[in-house]
C-alpha cells in the first residue's frame, strides 16, 4: 500500500533547477509522544542542484506540552523553519533519458522511499526539536502553584520515611519464611 505521506520528488530530481512546492497539513497521527491541538501546517519547497537536493519549509502547529514545574498540560504555538540537503547520485533523466538521478540520504533513520520523501518522518523530527524545552504554566518557577507545592510535599514525605516506602516494595512478612 502506498503511504499517504510520501511526496514524490522525481520532478525536481530529474530536472535540476525546477522547484516543487507542496502545501502540507498533517496530524502526525502515528505519534504517541506528540499531542497536537491543531494539525501541523505549512509548505515544503524542493529543488535539486544536480548534486544536492535542497528542501526547505516553514511550519506551525499548536501542541500540548507539560509544565516543567508542575506537569500541568499547556497549549503552545510552535513554529519552525526547516532546511535540509541530501546528496543526489546519477544523471537526471532530463539530461539523458536512459539515466535516473536518485537521492542518497545518509540519515540513520529512513526519510525516503526511493525518490519519495517521507514527509511525516521529516516533520516529526523538526517539530520535536522545536518544542519549548522548559515550558511553564502561569505560575512560572516561583509563583504559588498549588500543584507544584503538593508535588514538593509528596517528595519531602517520601524522603522522610524511606523505610516505609521500601517496606511497601517487600512481600508480606509471612511470605518470607
Ligand atoms: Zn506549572
Amino acid at each position: 500500500m502506498r503511504r499517504q505521506d510520501l511526496l514524490d520528488l522525481n520532478e525536481a530530481l530529474q530536472h535540476p533547477g525546477r522547484t516543487i512546492e507542496a502545501e502540507i497539513s498533517t496530524e502526525l497521527s502515528e505519534e504517541e509522544d506528540l499531542d497536537l491541538v491543531s494539525p501541523l501546517e505549512g509548505s515544503l519547497t524542493a529543488v535539486s542542484t544536480g548534486n544536492l537536493l535542497l528542501i526547505s519549509g516553514r511550519f506551525r502547529a499548536r501542541v500540548v506540552v507539560e509544565c516543567a514545574r508542575c506537569s500541568a498540560p499547556l497549549e503552545k504555538d510552535v513554529e519552525f523553519e526547516l532546511d535540509e540537503q541530501f546528496p543526489v547520485e546519477g544523471v537526471p533523466s532530463s539530461f539523458n533519458p536512459r539515466e535516473h538521478a536518485v537521492v542518497k540520504a545518509e540519515e540513520p533513520y529512513p526519510l525516503f522511499e526511493g525518490n519519495q520523501l517521507m514527509v511525516e518522518a521529516l516533520l516529526r523530527q523538526w517539530l520535536i526539536v522545536s518544542l519549548p524545552t522548559q515550558p511553564l504554566c502561569d505560575f512560572g518557577w516561583d509563583g504559588p502553584c498549588p500543584v507544584a507545592a503538593q508535588l514538593l510535599r509528596r517528595r519531602q514525605e517520601a524522603a522522610e520515611t524511606p523505610f516505609a516506602a521500601l517496606k511497601k516494595l517487600l512481600p508480606p512478612e509471612d511470605a518470607q519464611e
